[in-house]
């Protein structure tokens, strides 16, 4: 996967594409869904490259402060990043089983907010919104799954 809209990303918010932002990059761009800064570090070992745990961390941080990746918190309660354009807003919807994420503008948000507004009395300046559930290959496959099980979810004993 091509990592040079990431390495845009960072030489366009002012900051020196370096070689361990550039091996970063790299990593982030072959990252299927989601990921974690752990699954980088692993990656990296694997591929004996050679960037630090600490490089690793430094530069997500980075990549996150100019838009390049945003970080999401999983149900699981595990912080996770997904690749992400500054450029104009949107938000991720999240498998919450295989981490497939979409990209998904806001639709009638703004009448949300502004109801939210209305409501609160308060200005809203931003928000931050992140959606959790089920991508349609694994909806699909629970479903195969169900039917194979067929009938065989009797209660059993039940008493009179
Ligand atoms: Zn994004
Ligand atoms: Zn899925
Ligand atoms: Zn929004």
């Amino acid at each position: 996967v091509d990592p040079s809209p990431i390495l845009e990303t960072i030489a366009a918010s002012g900051l020196r594409v370096t070689g361990p932002r550039r091996t970063v990059a790299v990593l982030v761009a072959s990252q299927d869904g989601h990921f974690t800064a752990a699954d980088l570090v692993a990656e990296a070992a694997a591929r004996r490259l050679r960037v630090g745990r600490a490089t690793i961390f430094r530069t997500l941080d980075a990549l996150a402060a100019v838009g390049a990746v945003e970080r999401i918190d999983l149900p699981s309660g595990e912080h996770a990043y997904v690749l992400c354009r500054p450029d104009d807003h949107h938000h991720h919807v999240v498998c919450a089983s295989c981490g497939r994420t979409r990209e998904v503008d806001d639709g009638r948000m703004a009448d949300v907010l502004a109801e939210i507004e209305r409501l609160t009395g308060y200005r809203i300046d931003s928000h931050r919104i992140e959606l959790y559930g089920t991508c349609p290959v694994c909806r699909r496959r629970a479903t195969r799954r169900t039917r194979r099980v067929g009938h065989t979810g009797q209660a059993a004993g039940t008493a009179s």
